[in-house]
């Protein structure tokens, strides 16, 4: 399948092109040609969930990757399940966080890791990415011992907990990181800096590893499909009712995936998109006005966004009726999110501030639907917050206790392109 840039609709690439290059002219998404056509529905829910998956995901890599490897990648990239975990009578969670960082980035950073090595081949490539926390970790382990590939992470020094940073800076062999003297945005900047420098970019073979990379949206469909799979093998259709999925929505992009998921005739009502008080979304939906604020800070920190990068490919499924009257919008302060947190804990279930946004966002469901919220990340990667609201202490997972003990291999740097671009020049 070929891929069309939604700014410059003449701008048509393949899936590999559309990878390697992440952004199109004038930084715009790409966006699928065409949506292919599954017949039937019913037999595909049926398969298991890694055979389900390339064949959901080989319309839309066909040209670019044979079966065998697309295959291949989608096993050693999906080695962890999506799990459907009841909470009441009409709810239930999709638990996404049983990756190797605990968080549903593992999916796309693991698809898109395993597509850009194939699709290098021999050439040497150097991923260059900034990160304020989840991001750095998924990609980092997602990269992980991948031949010719040099990974370099830049962080803010200091600004990100000392868990999350042990998560990405304590693996070494390929992945290289550096502590930046400096904030998250002067890391992007640096970031930014070496991709508009031709020379530099050329030598290294210098590839992002952005959420907005259309490998990313992609591999999150598949675990919609794993979601309907297994909630209409736990329920019978009428017990079930309509399927009302709720979403914590930060840039969008898994949003994005579960609209692909119902374009692609899974049987989803609607999809609600729930954000913490960085809410342009919501305030664009009832008034028509894009108006971002100033990005406030939360405890459901990895959605504090003001303006989605990845809004643009949901507004064109809106717009073009691919996705037609299915998506609203709620906006959940700090204090209801943490009401919501002990009224899970109530009901049994410990989350943490992303979840329990999207489970406050379904509250207004009838009486006659269904509602799923996506758990993105493991409460112990938010041990302080869910500790301090909950009142009682959580466990550390072994993923995360097996880091916190290693110790951290970041270099230093100042906020300073000059010594960025010598380091990235060097090669190790
Ligand atoms: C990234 C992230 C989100 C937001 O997802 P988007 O696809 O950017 O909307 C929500 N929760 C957690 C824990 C995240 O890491």
């Amino acid at each position: 399948m070929q891929f069309y840039n939604l700014k410059e609709n003449d701008e048509v690439v393949s899936f590999a092109q559309a990878v390697k290059q992440g952004l199109g002219k004038n930084q715009g998404l790409f966006f699928p040609e065409k949506m292919p056509a599954f017949d039937d529905i019913e037999s595909l829910l049926a398969l298991p969930f890694v055979e389900r998956s390339v064949k959901v995901l080989a319309p839309f890599v066909q040209g670019s990757l044979s079966e065998k490897e697309l295959s291949s990648i989608v096993t050693n990239a999906f080695n962890f399940p999506a799990q459907i975990q009841p909470i009441s009578e009409h709810r239930a969670i999709l638990e996404l966080f049983h990756g190797p960082t605990l968080a549903f980035k593992d999916f796309g950073a693991r698809f898109m890791a395993q597509c850009l090595q194939t699709f290098s081949k021999d050439k040497k490539i150097t991923i260059l990415t900034a990160t304020s926390g989840d991001t750095g970790a998924a990609v980092a382990h997602a990269f992980h011992g991948l031949a010719n590939i040099r990974v370099v992470i830049l962080y803010p020094k200091g600004k990100i907990s000392l868990l999350q940073e042990k998560m990405f800076t304590t693996l070494g062999d390929n992945i290289e990181t550096i502590a930046i003297d400096g904030t998250f945005d002067d890391c992007q900047a640096l970031v930014k800096d070496a991709f508009n420098d031709k020379e530099l970019a050329q030598t290294i073979g210098l590839n992002s590893a952005n959420s907005i990379n259309i490998s990313r949206l992609l591999a999150q469909v598949c675990y919609y499909f794993e979601a309907v799979a297994q909630l209409t093998r736990q329920k019978s259709k009428q017990n079930l009712g309509d399927l009302v999925v709720s979403v914590p929505s930060g840039n969008f992009g898994n949003l994005t995936a579960g609209l692909l998921g119902k374009a692609l005739g899974l049987p989803i009502k609607r999809f609600i998109a729930a954000t913490n008080a960085n809410d342009t979304v919501p305030r664009y939906l009832s008034t028509g006005d894009w108006e971002p604020h100033e990005t406030i800070a939360t405890i459901s920190n990895a959605m504090d966004v003001s303006n989605p990068n990845n809004w643009p490919r949901v507004e064109h499924m809106i717009k073009s009726g691919l996705v037609e009257g299915c998506v609203s919008a709620q906006s959940v302060d700090e204090e209801e999110t943490q009401i919501t947190m002990i009224q899970l804990a109530k009901l049994g279930y410990i989350s943490e501030p992303h979840a329990a946004v999207a489970y406050k966002a379904l509250q207004d469901c009838e009486d006659n639907e269904f509602g799923v919220f996506l758990g993105t990340a493991h409460p112990a990667k938010f041990k302080e917050v869910v500790e301090n609201t909950l009142g009682q202490p959580i466990g550390l997972p072994k993923e995360l206790a097996d880091c916190a003990g290693e110790p951290i291999l970041s270099i230093d740097m100042a906020a300073d392109f000059a010594q960025l671009r010598d380091y990235l020049m060097s090669a190790k």
